[in-house]
C-alpha cells in the first residue's frame, strides 16, 4: 500500500530533494489477481516521503506528471540489497538492473516495495540516502527476506512462513548513522578533506557501511577465469558483494578479491556441524547405507539430520556378525547434553564424536573414518558470469549414449572439471531461442537438477553442457538394478523423493519440465537423482516429438489437457511425475505395457489409470493416483507432495 496524494513532479522537484531519479518499480500485487509488473518512474526523496511519478514522455511533455504513490519515510523498517529473482525480460530491459527493496508498514501491515536502479552505484547510493532519512525510524528490522513472497513461497528461501523474521540480516544502519556528523575522516583513514558530503559517502565510506558477512568454504574451488578468486576449504571470506545469487565476489585474508561460487560458502555464524568431514547434512538412511557400504571398512560413519526435524542420526557401517549399517538417533538429555548411550554424554555433538572415536561405548564399533571427500557441488556455470563456453577448452571423450537431440559424451572443462556434452544434430531444436534460455537456465541451481553449465555456440553442431552423472538415466540404472532394488522400497521412495524435491524448485521458480520421465532423470555418486533436460522440450523442431499426435511425443506420461489441447503447466509435470513414481516402482517397466498410443489416450481419456506395481506400499500407489486426477487443479502441488512423501517415508521405513 502506498499512499496517493496530488503534488506533479514540477513540484517536488522544485524544492531541491534529497535524491531524484528514474528506477523500475515492482508492481506491490495488492491483490493476489492483480498480475505483477514493472514499470519506469521518476522518484523523489525528501525530509518526509518517498514520491513516484510517470515518467516524462514525449507526448505528455506539456502535462504535468502525475504522481503515481508515496512512501512515508517514518514507516520505513528495511532498506536492503534485494537478490535478482526476475530476468530481464521479465522487467523488459536489455541491460542489467540492480535490486533492493524497501520494507515499511502501514496500519499494522507489512509491505516490501522492490526497486531497480539503473546504475549499480545508484543502487547503493538510493540504499544510504533513504536509511539516512530514515535514521530516526524506531522499527527497523534485523533481518529480512531478500526476494518476495511468490506463490506461497520466498522465493529467496523457500520458507513457507510468511510473517517469519528474514532468511539475511540486515546491515547495520549505525554505521551511516555516524556519517551523517559530517566527520567523514573518522571512517577512513584514505578519505582526503572534501572527499564526501552526508549522503553522498565516497566509495571508500560505501565499501566499509555495505554489510559485510564472513563465510567460512565447504570445498576447495579453483578459479580458473580471470575475476574469479579459488577457494582453500575451511579457510575464512569477507562476503563484499552477494547482490547476485549464484556468485559473490569476496575477498581472502590477503586480500586477493574475486568471484565464487556462493553454494561452495556458508556463513561462519550458520556453519553449524557442516565444517565437520563426517556431516552429510540431508542424505536419507537408503543413501547412507549404500554409500557406507560401497567404501567397505569397519567403523565408517555419518552423521546426517533425522528425518525428524532437528534430530540426527548415527549411522555406522560394521562388518561383524555380516556387513550392515546401523543408525543411532543422537539423543539430548534434560541438561541438554548429547548422547547415544546415556552412560556417556557430552556437551556438543563434535565432542560425542570425538568420545566415540575412542571408545565403542556400546555401539557396533568404534567411530573410524567418514566417506572420502564429499564431492563438490555443481556451480551455476563454469565461472561468474559465464554461459557461452569456449569450444577450445573442452576435451572430448566417450560416448554416454544418445537421445532425441543426438550423441552425449563425456567430456573436461580446461582439463579439470568433469562434464557431459551434448552435441546437438542440427535441425533438431530452434537455436537461437536456446541459446537466449540457457542464459536463464544457468541460473536455475538445486541438488536435484541437473546443472546446465553452458553452451557451445559459435561453432556447428552446438553442444550443451551440463553437469556428469556417473551412473547414467534413472530409467537404466532401474532395469540394471532391478533384483537389488525391487525388495527395497525405502530406496525407491527415496529416489522418487529426490526427484519430487527439483521438482517443486522447478514449480517454485514457474518453469514447467514438459518432458519428465524417468528416461530424462539420471544418477550420481551416492545414489543421487537428479532432473535433467527441464524446458528443452520447447525448442525441439520436430513435429513428431511436439505434436501431441507425433509418434515420438510422451503421450504415456500426457495427462488428457495435454493430449486434448496441449495445455502445459506444472499441474501436467505432476501427472507425468505419477507415471514416473510408477517406473520407479516397478523398477523400469513401460507404463501400459505393450499398448499402442491411441488405445492409451483412450483409456486415460476414460479416466482409467495404470494399476499398482507389485512391490508398491498402498500409500505410495494413493499417491500416484492423486497425480493422476482428470482435472489439473485437483492434482496436489510438487510442495505438497513432497510433504506428503516424506511423512510417508517415516512411517513405512524406520529412520
Ligand atoms: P539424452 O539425449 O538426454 O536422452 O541422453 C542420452 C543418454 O546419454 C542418456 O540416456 C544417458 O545415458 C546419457 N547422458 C545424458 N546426459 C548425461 C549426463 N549429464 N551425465 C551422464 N550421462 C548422460
Amino acid at each position: 500500500m502506498a499512499m496517493r496524494n496530488s503534488s506533479t513532479y514540477e513540484e517536488a522537484t522544485e524544492i531541491k530533494p534529497k535524491k531524484e531519479g528514474v528506477m523500475i518499480k515492482r508492481s506491490l500485487n495488492k491483490r493476489f489477481w492483480t498480475v505483477v509488473n514493472y514499470k519506469q518512474r521518476s522518484f523523489v526523496l525528501n525530509e518526509k516521503f518517498l514520491v513516484y511519478y510517470e515518467l516524462e514522455d514525449d507526448s505528455s511533455k506539456l502535462l504535468k506528471r502525475e504522481e503515481k504513490g508515496r512512501i512515508l519515510l517514518e514507516t520505513v523498517h528495511t532498506v536492503e540489497i534485494a537478490t535478482n529473482f526476475f530476468t530481464k525480460e521479465e522487467i523488459g530491459v536489455s541491460e542489467e538492473v540492480w535490486p533492493f527493496l524497501l520494507g515499511y508498514q502501514v496500519k499494522g501491515r507489512d509491505y516490501l516495495l522492490f526497486l531497480c536502479a539503473l546504475r549499480k552505484e545508484d543502487r547503493i547510493d538510493w540504499i544510504l540516502a533513504i536509511r539516512e532519512a530514515c535514521l530516526n525510524n524506531k522499527t527497523i528490522k534485523s533481518e529480512f527476506h531478500p526476494a518476495p513472497w511468490i506463490s506461497k513461497n520466498w522465493a529467496c528461501c523457500g520458507s513457507t512462513v510468511r510473517y517469519s523474521e528474514g532468511c539475511r540480516k540486515c546491515g547495520d544502519w549505525a554505521s551511516i548513522r555516524s556519517l551523517s556528523s559530517l566527520d567523514v575522516s573518522t571512517h577512513s583513514n584514505n578519505t582526503m578533506p572534501g572527499e564526501g558530503t552526508p549522503g553522498t559517502p565516497s566509495s571508500k565510506q560505501k565499501e566499509k557501511i555495505m554489510p559485510r558477512t564472513k563465510v567460512v568454504a565447504l570445498y576447495n574451488y579453483k578459479a580458473i577465469e580471470t575475476g574469479d578468486l579459488s577457494l582453500e576449504k575451511n579457510q575464512e571470506y569477507d562476503v563484499i558483494d552477494d547482490s547476485q545469487e549464484h556468485w559473490w565476489k569476496v575477498k581472502d585474508t590477503k586480500g586477493n578479491v574475486g568471484f565464487i561460487p556462493s553454494n561452495y560458502v556458508k556463513e561462519k555464524e550458520s556453519l553449524g556441524l557442516q565444517q565437520y568431514e563426517w556431516y552429510v547434512n540431508d542424505m536419507s538412511r537408503q543413501r547412507s547405507e549404500s554409500t557406507l557400504k560401497h567404501e567397505d571398512k569397519e567403523g565408517c560413519f555419518v552423521v546426517r539430520n533425522s528425518s525428524t526435524k532437528g534430530l540426527y542420526t548415527l549411522s555406522l557401517y560394521t562388518k561383524i556378525p555380516h556387513p550392515h549399517v546401523k543408525h543411532y538417533h543422537i539423543k539430548q538429555n534434560s541438561r541438554g547434553e548429547f548422547f547415544l548411550s546415556e552412560k556417556h554424554c557430552c556437551q556438543s555433538i563434535p565432542d560425542l564424536i570425538n568420545y566415540h572415536k575412542h571408545n565403542s561405548g556400546g555401539l557396533a564399533s568404534r567411530l573410524k573414518t567418514s566417506p572420502c571427500d564429499r564431492p563438490a557441488p555443481a556451480t551455476a556455470g563454469l565461472s561468474h558470469d559465464k554461459w557461452e563456453i569456449d569450444h577450445d577448452d573442452l576435451m572430448l571423450l566417450e560416448e554416454l549414449g544418445s537421445g532425441q537431440f543426438g550423441v552425449v559424451r563425456r567430456g573436461k572443462w580446461r582439463g579439470s572439471i568433469d562434464v557431459a556434452v551434448k552435441m546437438m544434430k542440427e535441425g533438431t531444436m530452434s537455436e537461437d531461442d536456446f541459446i537466449e534460455e540457457a542464459k536463464v537456465m544457468t541460473k536455475l541451481q538445486h541438488t536435484n537438477l541437473v546443472q546446465l553449465y553452458g553452451v557451445c555456440s559459435k561453432n556447428r553442431p552446438i553442444f550443451i553442457v551440463t553437469e556428469y552423472m556417473r551412473y547414467g538415466s534413472l530409467l537404466n540404472h532401474l532395469r540394471r538394478h532391478e533384483q537389488s532394488l525391487s525388495s527395497n522400497q525405502g530406496l525407491l521412495l527415496d529416489m522418487c523423493i529426490q526427484v519430487c524435491k527439483g521438482m517443486a524448485y522447478l514449480e517454485r521458480h514457474n518453469y514447467i519440465h514438459r518432458d519428465l520421465a524417468a528416461r530424462n532423470c539420471l544418477v550420481g555418486t551416492d545414489n543421487i537423482v537428479k532432473v535433467a533436460d527441464f524446458g528443452l522440450a520447447r525448442y525441439v523442431l520436430d513435429d513428431q516429438y511436439t505434436s501431441s499426435g507425433g509418434s515420438k511425443f510422451p503421450i504415456k506420461w500426457a495427462p488428457p489437457e495435454v493430449l486434448n489441447y496441449t495445455r502445459f503447466s506444472s499441474k501436467s509435470d505432476i501427472w507425468a511425475y505419477g507415471v514416473l513414481m510408477w517406473e520407479v516402482f516397478s523398477c523400469g517397466k513401460m507404463p501400459y505395457g505393450r499398448l499402442k498410443n491411441a488405445e492409451v489416450v483412450e483409456r486415460v481419456q476414460k479416466g482409467l489409470i495404470l494399476e499398482k506395481p507389485k512391490a508398491c506400499y498402498k500409500e505410495v500407489y494413493d499417491v500416484m493416483r492423486k497425480c493422476w486426477a482428470h482435472l489439473p487443479e485437483n492434482r496436489p502441488s510438487f510442495k505438497v507432495l513432497k510433504e506428503t512423501l516424506v511423512g510417508i517415508s517415516q512411517r513405512i521405513v524406520v529412520d
